[in-house]
């Protein structure tokens, strides 16, 4: 229980700061695909790129283990659990801007098949290769770099 003992006081502080979002002992289980997986010492659900990029900053601050988890479809989960900070991403906004380019810009816990349903309903091309592909824009992006370090 590292974070419990050796950390009491960061975790007072992402309490201040996210309240409720802040869960102790939280069973991770109902957040993977899986269905599977033992407590996280301590589960963050962030809502917002902003909030997201607070409590990295106060976790790499503080030196806490922490493990990112988006919509779950591509980790397995000990039963043992995480100890440490799970940061559940569901930032999840979205926003088109028309014009004669049209751009689209989200959050990283979006995910990417409705992303593409949603470009596709105002008739935007390029995603179509992620209509069927479970997960978030954050975890895809994560794993295209991943791939692209190792080529
Ligand atoms: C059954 C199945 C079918 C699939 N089919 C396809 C396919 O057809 N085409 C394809 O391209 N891919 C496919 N994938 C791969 C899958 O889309 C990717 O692994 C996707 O990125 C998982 O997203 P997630 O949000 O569920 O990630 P998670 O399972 O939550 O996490 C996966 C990894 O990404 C990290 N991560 C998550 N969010 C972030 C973030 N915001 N920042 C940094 N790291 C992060 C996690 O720490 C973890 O290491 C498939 C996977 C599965 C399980």
């Amino acid at each position: 229980m590292m974070v419990m003992t050796k950390n009491l006081s960061a975790i007072d502080v992402l309490r201040q700061m996210f309240g409720d979002a802040v869960q102790e002992h939280a069973i991770l289980a109902p957040y993977t695909s899986a269905r599977i997986g033992g407590p996280a010492d301590v589960l963050l659900t962030v809502k917002s790129v902003d909030e997201f990029a607070n409590a990295m900053q106060l976790i790499w601050e503080y030196e806490l283990p922490y493990y990112i988890l988006g919509g779950g479809s591509n980790v397995l989960v000990s039963d043992k659990g995480f100890r440490g900070v799970v940061v559940l991403n569901r930032a999840k906004e979205v926003r088109f801007d028309a014009g004669d380019q049209p751009q689209v810009w989200c959050e990283a816990g979006v995910v990417i098949a409705n992303l593409a349903r949603r470009c596709a309903s105002k008739r935007l091309a390029g995603l179509e290769w992620s209509a069927t592909v479970p997960g978030t824009v954050g975890a895809r992006c994560m794993a295209m770099l991943a791939r692209s370090a190792v080529t």
